[in-house]
């Protein structure tokens, strides 16, 4: 490896889904981005990628044919810029990967035996891993002289204590399988929170946290001196808050009825709560912007879905602020948090009580860099801070290959 600590040195960060690739090159210190870019439906008849750098966007329909094609396609137009990602002096790839189980929860230099991990550990994860491992291997076979390291989305909370990460169920049963909690979105709880205590200058060891990332996927953590001490998602990205299509905690009970009596089977029932429920579910839209639309045409299905949303959310914060004891800092992240000040007033509404007040006019303020919405009597500091969760990856690849 040529690269030493503060050298100028590129990471190439993946995050690739099951038909899709995100991508961006980025320099981890200063957080400049060179490039980045999204392919879309890959497999399908018709791909498409959108490439972004030097401020001109490129976008192209055509066939590709699974990830390799695609990483392959998003190389060509690197050189087609100028950067032949052969010759740039990446210092690494970094990759995110969501189930990393009991074994795999620090960044990890990707070899063949993180490999095999990941391919066992697929059970847990199985519409993510296996997408994640076609991303290592594409890049291993284009990339050969790069170190690949992988960062889970379930490392933060590797440490979750047992009272919040174990299933009351069967003991025997739940430690075979490694059926418990393991929590994800870990990056951005990381991230968000460390930016949090760095932009308020208080020392992050110091301070206890919720955190409220709230995306198409959304979760929330309580953390306390910097240690996770608890998280909304579950052994899967299923369990906790509403979500664009997920619906979050519901009656396990519910999923027997749907398969005896309603004739459901396990892969229906698996699709209904991946994708025909949370905000999609109630009212036929996921895109907040198009639930905030259709509640302001009056229509009952969305007004009753966002209503939803915000109890589900309230009872989360009630439950963290009570486990906290004391809550020096709460953030919104994600495209929800960062941009929904109703979503914000909405849920840490009539709180005063609490401590925690919202200041309306700085909630209104919209902007890329962290900042207060509370007012300066509130004992709880209300931030919204941007998640970077490419950054984050590219930071722990970056420093574990120049360790
Ligand atoms: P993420 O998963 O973090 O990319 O967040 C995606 C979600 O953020 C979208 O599905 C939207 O629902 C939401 N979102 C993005 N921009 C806005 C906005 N300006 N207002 C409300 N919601 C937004």
């Amino acid at each position: 490896m040529s690269t030493g600590e503060g050298a100028a040195a590129l990471v190439l960060v993946l995050n690739a889904g099951s038909s899709s690739l995100k991508y961006q090159l980025l320099e981890p210190d200063s957080g400049t981005v060179t490039a980045d870019g999204l392919v879309e439906r890959i497999g399908e008849q018709i791909s498409t990628i959108s490439h972004e750098q030097g401020g001109a966007e490129t976008v192209e329909e055509l066939h590709l044919p699974d990830h390799r094609a695609a990483i392959a396609k998003a190389m060509e137009l690197f050189a087609s810029k100028g950067t032949d990602l052969t010759e740039a002096g990446l210092c690494a790839v970094g990759h995110r990967v969501v189930h990393g189980g009991r074994s795999l929860y620090a960044p990890t230099l990707i070899d063949a035996h993180v490999i095999d991990e990941i391919v066992r550990l697929s059970p847990l994860a199985p519409l993510h891993n296996p997408p994640n491992l076609v991303g290592i291997e594409a890049a291993q076979a284009l990339l050969p002289d790069v170190p690949g390291v992988a960062v889970f989305d379930t490392g933060f909370f590797h440490k979750l204590p047992d009272a919040s990460a174990r299933y009351a169920i069967d003991r025997a049963l739940s430690d075979e399988y490694a059926l418990r909690r393991y929590g994800f979105h870990g990056m951005s709880h990381e991230f968000v929170s460390r930016r949090a205590a760095e932009f308020l200058g208080v020392d992050y060891a110091g301070v206890n946290q919720i955190v409220a990332h709230l995306g198409n996927g959304a979760s929330m953590s309580a953390i306390c001196g910097g240690q996770p001490v608890d998280t909304s998602m579950g052994m899967t990205p299923l369990e906790g808050l509403v979500m664009g299509t997920r619906g979050g905690d519901i009656d396990p009970g519910l999923l027997f009825h749907l398969h005896r009596v309603v004739g459901m089977s396990v892969d229906e029932i698996d699709f209904l709560l991946n994708k025909r429920s949370g905000m999609k579910g109630l009212c036929g839209e996921n895109d907040f912007r198009a639930v905030t639309a259709m509640i302001d045409a009056g229509d009952a299905d969305a007004r009753e879905a966002y209503d939803i949303y915000i109890h589900r959310l309230r009872g989360y914060f009630g439950a963290y602020l009570v486990e906290l004891g004391r809550t020096d800092i709460i953030s919104f992240t994600a495209g929800v948090g960062e941009n929904a000040a109703g979503v914000r007033a909405d849920s840490l509404a009539r709180l005063a009580g609490f401590g925690i007040e919202i200041d309306p006019d700085r909630n209104a303020v919209r902007g890329s860099q962290p900042r207060i919405i509370s007012t300066d009597g509130s004992a709880t500091t209300v931030l919204v801070v941007p998640t970077n969760e490419e950054l984050a990856i590219a930071r722990h690849a970056k420093a574990l290959v120049v360790a």
